[in-house]
């Protein structure tokens, strides 16, 4: 399911009790993990809507310098069904990032900073999203996982390690020094 393209979600379904009940399970499982993200295929689900949350509590262990470089802030959590993305200007932030269906590793994956999101919410009402920063990095993630596409076919490979790894060697430092240090 992860490696297949999940189908356009038919906007009648959007109300009924089952697709509801999608919806309900997907955020359960997002913050249950807990996870800032989470696409219906990680389900089994290959329909095209995903979730997103990101909270304090959340980020509660990064530094005001490490949330800054990151753009991490809060967002309340967003149900979007059949979206579209489109990446604005050129600019392309690079940071490690994991995803809850490869667990206990992350690399680097390269992300454009800027995007919109255009598509519908839980009620079936159009929804317009721009977003930058760590939720454009979200969204962009969990794009990837409705078109059967993971991190880790963008990822910087040199920089892909097991989270505890990652984070042991690379954990404080800027993106540019641990660039330096990989040769990247
Ligand atoms: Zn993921």
């Amino acid at each position: 399911m992860l490696r297949q393209r999940a189908v356009e979600v038919d906007v009648a379904e959007i109300a009924t009790p089952g697709f509801q009940a999608l919806v309900a399970r997907m955020v359960e499982v997002m913050r249950a993990a807990p996870g800032v993200g989470l696409a219906a295929p990680q389900l089994g689900v290959g329909k095209r809507v995903f979730v997103v949350e990101d909270t304090e509590e959340r980020m509660a262990k990064l530094t005001a310098a490490e949330r800054a470089e990151r753009g991490r802030v809060p967002v309340p959590l967003r149900v979007l069904v059949n979206p579209v993305v489109t990446p604005l200007g050129e600019p392309r932030a690079v940071f490690f990032e994991g995803c809850l269906s490869v667990a206990g590793f992350s690399a680097l994956v390269p992300r454009h900073d800027e995007v919109e999101v255009r598509g519908l919410d839980e009620r079936g009402q159009p929804v317009a999203w721009r977003v930058r920063g760590w939720p454009a990095r979200i969204v962009q993630h969990e794009l990837d996982h409705l078109d059967g596409t993971l991190y880790v076919d963008r990822m910087l490979t040199r920089s892909f390690g097991t989270t505890a790894h990652n984070a042991e060697r690379f954990g404080g430092q800027p993106i540019a020094a641990v660039r330096a240090a990989l040769g990247l």
